[in-house]
């Protein structure tokens, strides 16, 4: 019973059948469909290589993809804005090849064919789409490319002015400026921490421009991480409330040497101290812990303060990115994308570890001098 033939003549797509011999596609069957999508004058007859069937502007690409086919053994498609030997400009052919497979090899090559404008408008809607992602880019880029530049301009500008700042706050101290009213002395000390504060966050902008320009070049050499470590914490203490216990476990008992920039690694270093003293507003300990194994010298900084969320754990390191509730607590949200990019550039890195509410674990891991250099 003939059944089959039937039921592929009532499809509404067009479908053929063509057989793989001896390097050649022969015709081998297709239902009325498929001549009226293809646009063929009259049904193709049996055994009519490939190239007779299709017109000329398609053959070498219907040619192609059933090579293609019988390559990959995988189905392919072919799309194009013709059709047949009837040109029409907005007709859209869209031809599916699937390999049909007898005894591990592709026998037949079986064609769907459809002539279809919704294929047209899917890829229109595609391409409005891409568009409009492309767009979006750019506008990021552009917005990118506006932090960058407001990074350069504050940095040029906010460094001269901290320094001198930093510089006459020491003069009048010592009072090399003249006696100092007995009035204006308790507020120096506040006075100068505020423009030593100026002058870090000048530096850190300043790193983070020269970061993106590519302009950061590490002055290595070698560095004594346990000295290093206790001389960080020295110049974060007075940060630190009288809620706050500063403590250095280093019970290690000998020296860590890495090869590294002692001012950028301080610059990192200093950071994590300040944000665990920054971000535990109620106190507590802040605890700096020096290990080196496994050729990795480690610094862990862990406070008992506000914590982080884990949905915001992926934001920590981001250019400019603030997490809340930070509340007062003064900050740009550079300087952890700048120390862990320091961290880096030394060869290692920078992780975290938070419960909100508990506290928070940075680790720094940074490759330990070999033994030979
Ligand atoms: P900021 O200048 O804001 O301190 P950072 O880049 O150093 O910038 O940190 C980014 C954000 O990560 C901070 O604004 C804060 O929300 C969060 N954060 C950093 N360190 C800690 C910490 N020890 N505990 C809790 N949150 C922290």
């Amino acid at each position: 019973m003939d059944l089959l033939p039937r039921v592929l003549e009532a499809l509404p797509v067009g479908i053929g059948l063509f057989e793989l011999s001896n390097d050649e596609f022969r015709f081998r069957y297709g239902n009325r469909a498929l001549a009226r999508v293809l646009m063929l004058e009259r049904m193709p007859s049996d055994g009519q290589p490939v190239r007779e069937v299709f017109g000329r502007d398609q053959q070498e690409a219907i040619i192609e993809l059933f090579r293609l086919v019988a390559v990959s053994r995988e189905p392919q498609t072919y799309f194009a804005v013709a059709g047949g030997r009837h040109p029409a400009a907005d007709q859209i052919l869209n031809i599916d090849a699937y390999p049909v497979l007898a005894a591990g090899r592709v026998s037949y090559i079986m064609v769907l064919a459809e002539q279809t404008d919704e294929k047209l408008q899917a890829r229109q809607r595609e391409h409005l789409e891409a568009n409009r992602l492309r767009q979006k880019a750019d506008h990021l880029a552009s917005l990118e490319q506006a932090k960058s530049e407001f990074l350069r301009l504050a940095s040029h500008e906010l460094r001269a002015p901290a320094a001198m700042l930093g510089g006459y706050l020491s003069m009048i101290e010592d009072e090399s400026l003249g006696p100092v009213p007995e009035r204006l002395r308790p507020v120096l000390p506040l006075l100068k921490a505020k423009a030593a504060q100026i002058n870090l966050l000048a530096n850190e902008m300043v790193e983070a421009a020269r970061l993106e320009d590519g302009r950061l070049q590490l002055k290595r050499r070698r560095v004594e991480l346990r000295e290093l470590l206790r001389r960080s914490l020295k110049a974060a203490e007075p940060n630190a409330t009288p809620a706050h216990r500063l403590s250095f476990d280093d019970r290690i008992g000998h020296q860590v040497w890495v090869l590294g920039d002692p001012l950028r690694l301080e610059i990192a270093i200093g950071n994590l101290l300040d944000n665990a003293i920054k971000y535990s507003p109620a106190g507590g300990e802040v605890i700096a812990h020096l290990s080196a194994g496994d050729g990795l010298a480690t610094i862990r900084v862990r406070d008992q303060g506000i914590g982080i969320a884990a949905e915001d754990m992926s934001r920590l390191f981001v250019r400019f990115s603030r997490l809340a509730p930070y509340g007062d607590v003064p900050g740009t949200g550079l300087g952890l994308y700048l120390a862990r990019e320091l961290a880096r550039l030394h060869g290692g890195d920078i992780v975290a570890v938070s419960k909100p509410g508990k506290g928070s674990e940075f680790t720094l891991s940074l490759p330990l001098e070999s033994a030979k250099t």
